[in-house]
């Protein structure tokens, strides 16, 4: 996967089947959906691939224990058997992990002890083993950290783990290989409309200033946080659909939590899920879900964890651990943004479980919601729709069955804090040359997760990081100094700070 590639690919063509605005999870999943349909396919992401939501989530895949909670049982199996799709189709990125609901009330036990058979039960041929009903000795043999006082037991059941940015570059590598086009820092900035129907985007890249006209039969929106600024641009006077809430994460050293188990608090005292997840050496703990009000496009793609947020989860997680993680133990923090749907729209063409997909009058189709678990179901939904809409040749959706990039080769580190230079230089090649690696930030952050896991080593290691870039890429001394201060500015919000 290469952009310059990817640009002539752009600049050969003279229409295309299927245009996708977004390179998050939900966009990436549809190019896969249509470029394997034998679509001719094209996706535009303004900044880098899974730079918004998708490479901020809790990184689990999941069936959502939540939802379970909330007696939502069509949405969990369908995530269920998502959940089992990806651990078959995306084994190097997915892997089975444990977690152990500790039991400090009496009720506790057989309430979730019951709740848990039934989502082993819903994930039928595709789950991932038998929850477990445990002694006190027994959790505490499997989470030693857990505090002991007043600890009557556990369950321990079985979720998807993955990395987030990785399985984004991985569909689009899936989709390149299917002969799409993908297109980082690429912004879509307005739509072509003939007849005041869509027939195409006006797109810049964000390197060069460039302008293109594109022209494409059917035009998807898949901006997450974004969706009303691009129905803006198709219709001005468009309702606000999307509200986002915030949610974080802090990461902190395994000793928090030694082995390999996580933990799941199904009820904080304001009726949040919370978690500790084992993820590359460190432990992620999250989330919240916090309103947010702004739609300053910056703030949007980089959001900055609050004050309120970071000390609720220091002190859930504090209740559930022998040693209480403190401010100065976090490595990293990170937030994301959930596009929550306000309400149902009259134009709503399909609520499918909790995505929606709607068609405008211009033939723009937008989707949103969802999550990661459940983006190939969401990507075979709308294409499927595209395809009925308007005419396209209906090809089968063949993803249930098809092996993601990277499935047969051998892992990408996901952090950088422990390779020689040589091995260091060999990963920004790949990345440089394979994965339409840009900027540092792309490379810390997403294309390596340095940044998430650690985030005052990888300030520390982005000179050298920046240097032997520039020389992958051919680029200049005043390159490698401007790379160095934009990812300072980023890296700063992830160090722990209480303001
Ligand atoms: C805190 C948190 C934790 C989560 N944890 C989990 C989890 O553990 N498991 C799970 O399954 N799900 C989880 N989710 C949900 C999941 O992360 C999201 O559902 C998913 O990432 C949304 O993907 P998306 O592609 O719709 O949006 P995004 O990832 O935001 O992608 C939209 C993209 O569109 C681009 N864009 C916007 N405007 C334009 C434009 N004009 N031109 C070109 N590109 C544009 C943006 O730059 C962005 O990259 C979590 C979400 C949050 C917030």
């Amino acid at each position: 996967m290469n952009r310059t590639r990817m640009i002539q690919q752009l600049e050969s063509a003279t229409e295309w089947d299927i245009c996708i605005i977004g390179g998050g999870a939900t966009g990436l999943g549809t190019a896969v959906d249509a470029a394997t349909r034998g679509l001719k396919t094209v996706l535009f992401e303004q900044h880098d691939f899974a730079k918004g939501t998708s490479s901020r989530s809790t990184k689990l895949v999941h069936g959502g224990v939540r939802y379970l909670q909330q007696g939502n049982i069509k949405l969990v199996m369908e995530a269920l058997k998502e959940r089992g799709l990806l651990i078959k189709n995306a084994p190097h990125l997915v892997h089975n992990q444990k977690f152990i609901v500790p039991n400090y009330k009496w009720w506790e036990g057989p309430f979730y002890g019951i709740g848990l058979k039934i989502y082993d039960w819903m994930a039928g041929k595709l789950g991932l083993g038998p929850s477990q009903f445990l002694s006190k000795e027994e959790t505490l043999g499997l989470a030693p950290t857990l505090d002991p006082e007043g600890l009557r037991g556990g369950i321990a059941y079985h979720d998807g783990q993955f990395n987030d940015a990785r399985l984004a570059i991985n569909l689009a590598q899936t989709a390149a290989l299917h002969h799409g086009t993908l297109l980082n820092y690429f912004p879509v900035t307005g739509l072509l409309k003939v007849n005041k129907k869509v027939c195409g985007v006006q797109v810049k890249d964000f390197f060069t200033g460039k302008e293109y006209a594109v022209k494409s039969k059917v035009v998807i929106n898949a901006t997450g946080v974004f969706t009303d600024a691009v129905m803006n641009m198709d219709d001005p006077k468009h309702k606000q659909m999307i509200s986002p809430s915030q949610g974080i994460h802090l990461v902190v050293d395994k000793e928090f939590l030694p082995g390999n188990t996580g933990i799941m608090i199904p009820r904080t005292d304001d009726g949040r899920v919370l978690f500790a997840v084992p993820w590359h050496n460190k432990i992620v703990l999250g989330t919240t879900d916090t309103p947010v009000k702004t739609k300053d496009p910056a703030s949007l793609l980089e959001p900055v964890p609050l004050k309120g947020e970071i000390d609720f989860i220091l002190s859930h997680i504090g209740r559930y651990l022998s040693k209480d993680p403190q401010l100065s133990d976090v490595k990293s923090m990170f937030a994301g943004l959930r596009p929550l749907v306000k309400g149902s729209s009259k134009k709503t063409a399909a609520l499918s479980r909790d995505h929606l997909i709607t068609i405008a009058e211009s033939g723009m189709i937008t989707i949103t919601g969802g999550k990661w678990t459940t983006y190939r179901r969401m990507a075979e939904d709308v294409v499927k729709i595209a395809i009925e809409k308007n005419g396209l040749p209906d090809k089968i959706c063949i993803t249930q069955e098809l092996k993601l990039y990277g499935h047969d080769q051998p892992a990408v580190p996901a952090e950088i804090f422990q390779l020689t230079t040589e091995e260091l230089k060999a990963v920004i090649t790949t990345s440089v040359e394979k994965e339409m690696c840009m900027t540092v930030e792309d490379f810390l952050s997403r294309r390596t997760r340095s940044l998430l896991l650690d985030a005052q080593a990888t300030i520390a290691s982005a000179p050298l990081v920046a240097e032997l870039m520039a020389a992958a890429m051919n680029k200049d001394e005043a390159w490698i100094k401007e790379q160095i201060n934009i990812f300072n500015l980023i890296a700063k919000n992830y160090l722990p700070t209480s303001n």
